[in-house]
């Protein structure tokens, strides 16, 4: 019997623009609001500039290798992907991007997928990089995103349902990107087979877990 209605009033008053009750029963599950915005800032960033900028640059460096662009080139969207769907939570939670891209790009929480032999990108190729040697950036950027994002789920798991949910959802991208190409690096430095599962997305960038249709530009 819901006679008392218990959950009609609160600790935000009635008709307060200023506070969110989204954000206050966060508060009251112990999650620390503010480290958290942060924390997904850095991971946005991550996502738009250690992973997605640069992922074009390689994707172009594997010119003839057309399996390696394909694969490179879903992750690459799936990454902005990802930028897309935190994008409003961040909002939702009282942050804000930096007003500068600079800035943004700077604080990311993975160090940047520069193509190598630039000398991190301070100028182009002394000689053609490898595809194992792209291939292995790719790889370690992947494993920086899987642990960003592991630890947003640790932070939220029975607490923030809702970015648990978000962040989840782009974890499960990250360990198959993992997966990939850890499969075609194996191949392509030590012809070992190191088994994926992957086959192929349905269309480029198809972004099975993380797509959310409201907050993607485009429809695809
Ligand atoms: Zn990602
Ligand atoms: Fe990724």
């Amino acid at each position: 019997m819901a006679n008392d209605k218990p959950h009609a009033t609160g600790t935000v008053a009635y008709g307060d623009v200023d506070r969110k009750v989204g954000i206050e029963v966060l508060r009251q599950q112990g999650i620390n609001v503010e480290e958290l915005v942060e924390k997904l800032i850095d991971n946005a960033a991550a996502e738009f500039a250690s992973t997605y900028y640069y992922y074009s640059i390689l994707r172009m460096y594997l010119a003839g290798h057309e399996d390696y662009k394909e694969i490179c080139e879903d992750a690459r969207l799936e990454d902005r992907q990802h930028y897309e769907l935190i994008l409003p939570r961040i909002y939702e939670l009282g942050g804000s991007l930096p007003y500068s891209l600079h800035e943004f790009a700077d604080r990311a929480g993975c160090p940047a997928a520069y193509l190598p032999g630039t000398d991190n990108g301070a100028h182009p190729p002394a000689e053609e990089p490898t595809a194992a040697d792209i291939l292995t950036v790719l790889l370690e950027s992947e494993r920086c995103a899987i642990r960003s994002w592991l630890e947003i789920c640790q932070i939220t798991a029975g607490k923030d349902p809702r970015t648990y949910d978000l962040a989840s959802r782009i974890l499960n991208e990250e360990i198959e990107h993992e997966a990939w190409f850890i499969e075609l690096l194996a191949m392509e430095r030590d012809g070992k087979v190191r088994p994926s599962g992957h086959f192929r997305r349905g269309f480029p960038g198809e972004a099975p877990y993380s797509r959310n249709r409201p907050f993607s530009h485009g429809g695809l």
